[in-house]
């Protein structure tokens, strides 16, 4: 949104429904105190102006009496209390306008009635109901057409139906329309600053919204980078670094908790077989289905990830050797039977497993425990592949 006279119409209206009736929201009828005082000023001069009949025009208190007691005052005190309301809302332009048209009306006819040309000082009340209506109102449409309206009106009625003397009205005319063209002017500055400053912090505000935006956008891509950052993009299995955070944190609250703690290292068995026969593309399809075999057949609480090329690692909290044998077991057993090509001619896909088990008072660093699951992978696949090894003190000889 810019700022810029094109988005509104010669009405000073804007083009965007959308923005006219926020502004109308937001403007016009946010602030119910200026058109209370509108109002309330306005039936008290009306009123007041009566003791000017009382003293110059006598011959129509009648009329004065009526017009203003019981026709003005009464609408523009009543249309006091209906500010604020729905229904003003609503109909606010209409109600302006019908009040602003029958307040001048009523003057008019009061000159039009009165023969004496004493009457003509209710030009200062019409000049007064057109100031109210132009500064406090500002919509120069109507005000424009309410107040030259009511001018030719004013004319009519004295030049036709009064006896008021010509030099009188011709200075009326002259004061009404300099004073209409000044008012005419003024209206319209006031109406478009008021546009311009609703336009300008429509501006800041969108601008504001977008940068908040832009700031959130910003903030969702780094997280999801860093998201990203902790996995395997093959197998979207947390991937090394990650691994080794969890598992410096891990072993050192296993360590302080005295709680048992199992590491699985899983290698694919003559990995480079199955790229040599089949491809890269279809050895990636393996990778990426042992990972999701894995990943099936380790309980909620371990954490698996790709460790390094065609081997993944396993991490086990609280799990004594038994349970991280059985869950290598299972792991073998799904990985055997998965449906892979050379299959049928006896090449099915099997990993070899080297595990360590972390008993309660032991301390070792990080290092330590994978060096060891390394030694049992080791002494997995230097027996043949296709077993499960678990470490022991004298070395990974011990076959579980
Ligand atoms: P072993 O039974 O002794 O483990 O034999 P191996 O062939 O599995 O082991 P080796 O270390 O000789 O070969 C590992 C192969 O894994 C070589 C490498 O091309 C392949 N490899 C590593 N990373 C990827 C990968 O991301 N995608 C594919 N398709 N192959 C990979
Ligand atoms: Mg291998
Ligand atoms: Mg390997």
């Amino acid at each position: 949104m810019y700022i810029h006279n094109s988005c509104m119409s010669w009405t000073l209206e804007f083009k965007n429904e959308s923005l006219e009736e926020q502004f109308v929201n937001e403007v016009v009828l946010n602030n119910p105190f200026v058109p209370r005082i509108v109002y309330l000023g306005g039936s008290f001069l009306y009123a007041i102006f009566f003791v000017l009949d009382l003293f110059f025009l006598k011959n129509i208190l009648i009329y004065s009496i009526v017009v203003r007691f019981f026709i003005v005052c009464p609408m523009l005190f009543g249309t006091y209390f209906l500010i604020g309301t729905t229904f003003y809302r609503k109909h606010w332009k209409e109600i302006d306008f019908i009040n602003g048209f029958v307040a001048g009306m009523g003057l008019v006819l009061l000159i039009s009635v009165s023969q004496n040309p004493a009457s003509h000082l209710y030009y200062g009340g019409l000049l007064l109901c057109c100031l109210f209506y132009y500064v406090f109102k500002p919509n120069q449409i109507r005000s424009n057409l309410l107040s030259w309206g009511i001018f030719a009106a004013y004319l009519i009625t004295t030049i036709f139906f009064t006896k008021v003397p010509e030099e009188i009205v011709l200075n009326n005319v002259f004061i009404f329309f300099f004073f209409n063209i000044g008012a005419m002017f003024a209206c319209y500055a006031m109406e478009l600053s008021q546009r311009r400053e609703f336009i300008n912090r429509c501006t800041i505000q969108d601008q504001s919204d977008r940068l908040y935006k832009a700031l959130s956008d910003v903030d969702q891509q780094r997280e999801k980078a860093e998201r990203l950052s902790l996995l395997d993009p093959l197998t979207g299995l947390p991937n090394r670094r990650h691994f080794f955070s969890i598992l410096q944190r891990e072993l050192e609250c296993s360590i302080k908790g005295r709680r048992d703690m199992g590491l699985m290292l899983v290698d694919i068995d003559y990995f480079k077989e199955v790229n040599d026969r089949f491809g890269h593309v279809y050895g990636d399809q393996i990778l990426a289905l042992v990972a999701e075999i894995i990943a099936d057949s380790v309980r909620k609480c371990d954490t698996p990830c790709r460790y390094g090329g065609e081997e993944f690692a396993i991490l086990l909290p609280g799990a004594a050797g038994s349970i991280v044998e059985k869950i290598g077991r299972r792991l073998m057993d799904r990985i055997e039977s998965a449906n892979v090509l050379g299959k049928e001619e006896g090449a099915g896909l099997t990993v070899s497993i080297g595990f360590v088990s972390l008993r309660n008072e032991e301390k070792v660093s990080v290092e330590d425990l994978i060096r060891r699951a390394d030694q049992a992978l080791y002494e997995a696949k230097r027996t043949g592949r296709n077993q499960l090894r678990m470490w022991a003190s004298q070395g990974a000889d011990r076959l579980v």
